[in-house]
């Protein structure tokens, strides 16, 4: 068992609290992603489980063992980060073993580990070489392997792919998802990328400033996320956010032609609310209420950035060919069935 569970975890740096009083449990054997903007407290709130920070209150504890006050070394896990931090003097075999051998393992069985973890990793060819002479993927892939070695019970990952070029990010991706296949082992990857967090977790993390906005699974946080937040994180392009009005069953949108019909719980006539569309759920109809600012056609699909009559900017994602002309107008329809209504406070209204 090698769960990892948070008990109110709170962390301070002097009087600045970053991390605000976090519960969460990972199960064992799950692949948990921690997600938000930069500076929410993803690196803090791993350095903490890893032990490489300070706790300022509550409890971490993995595998039902309380570890809050225990020494890095002896918590079972291994950290994974952005720069590899390889030696350059030593071979792809001997960064992977140094841990084990400074550790005083013997070197059989030394060898015996590294030989396996660089099979995991497809390093087989590349254990005589020195770090220069490895690709920026092959040298993350050493990092990962150099983890794999201690045999964690908990891999911890901390935006290990931020540094790799974008085709080689989406190639290493999918290797940690093997990965994780292969070993089964629990691991807690940090990322401020949703894409990242929507291919490669079984359960998602949102953080913002140092709290838990909301936990589920990718597909869950996509289409019932529990507020404005969340919503506008998970999702690229990311959801468009249009003021409204609340008519208790429906909702007004300036520009809109038809009012937006709704069985969710809308505030009393007349109170501002807010209407969250993704752009696949808003559609170009006859009419000039719209100016057309952008076109990006990618072949499948175009995304049209249009200027709503309120001043409001929204992006749209259209199917085929028939691109509407930089500059001219047009109407705008919603899939009312996909609109998805926030309070005053961000808060979504169901
Ligand atoms: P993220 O990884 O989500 O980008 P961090 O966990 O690195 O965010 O940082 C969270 C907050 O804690 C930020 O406001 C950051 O400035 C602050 N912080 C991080 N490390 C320290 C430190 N050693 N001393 C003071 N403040 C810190
Ligand atoms: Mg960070």
């Amino acid at each position: 068992m090698s769960g990892v569970q948070l008990q109110n975890v709170v962390k301070r740096f002097g009087d600045a609290q970053v991390i605000h009083g976090v519960d969460l449990q990972i199960e064992d054997g799950e692949f948990c992603v921690f997600v938000g903007p930069s500076g929410c407290g993803k690196s803090t709130l791993l350095r903490m489980v890893a032990g490489l920070e300070e706790t300022s209150g509550g409890h971490i504890r993995i595998g039902g063992r309380d570890v809050t006050q225990a020494d890095s070394s002896e918590r079972g896990v291994a950290m994974v980060f952005q720069t590899y931090a390889l030696y350059p003097h030593m071979t792809v075999a001997e960064n992977m073993g140094f841990g084990l051998k400074m550790t005083g393992h013997p070197k059989p069985e030394i060898d015996k580990k590294v030989t396996e973890a660089a099979r995991i990793l497809k390093l087989e060819e590349l254990l005589a070489r020195k770090p220069k002479a490895l690709s920026g993927g092959q040298r993350q892939r050493v990092a990962i392997g150099r983890a794999i070695v201690r045999g964690p019970e908990v891999f911890l990952f901390d935006e290990p792919l931020s540094n790799l070029d974008a085709e080689l990010r989406v190639e290493m991706r999918v290797e940690i998802a093997r990965l994780h296949r292969e070993i089964g082992a629990t691991m807690i990857y940090v990322t401020h990328d949703q894409v990242e967090a929507m291919t490669l977790a079984d359960k998602i993390v949102v953080l913002r400033k140092g709290r838990v906005e909301q936990v589920g699974k990718p597909l869950d946080l996509y289409h019932n996320p529990d507020n404005r937040f969340v919503a506008g994180f998970i999702g690229s392009p990311a959801m468009n956010f249009l003021n409204a009005t609340s008519e208790v069953t429906a909702a007004t949108v300036p520009g809109l032609a038809a009012t937006v019909a709704t069985s969710a719980q809308l505030p009393a006539k007349g109170t501002a609310i807010t209407i969250g569309l993704r752009p696949q759920h808003l559609h170009i109809t006859a009419g000039d209420t719209h100016r057309v600012e952008v076109t990006e056609a990618l072949g499948g699909v175009t995304y049209i950035h249009l200027l709503a009559p309120t001043g409001e900017k929204l992006v749209i994602e259209a199917k085929g060919d028939v691109i509407p002309a930089l500059g001219s107008s047009v109407g705008l329809q919603a899939d009312a069935a996909q609109a998805m209504f926030f309070d005053a406070n961000g808060l979504r209204l169901r």
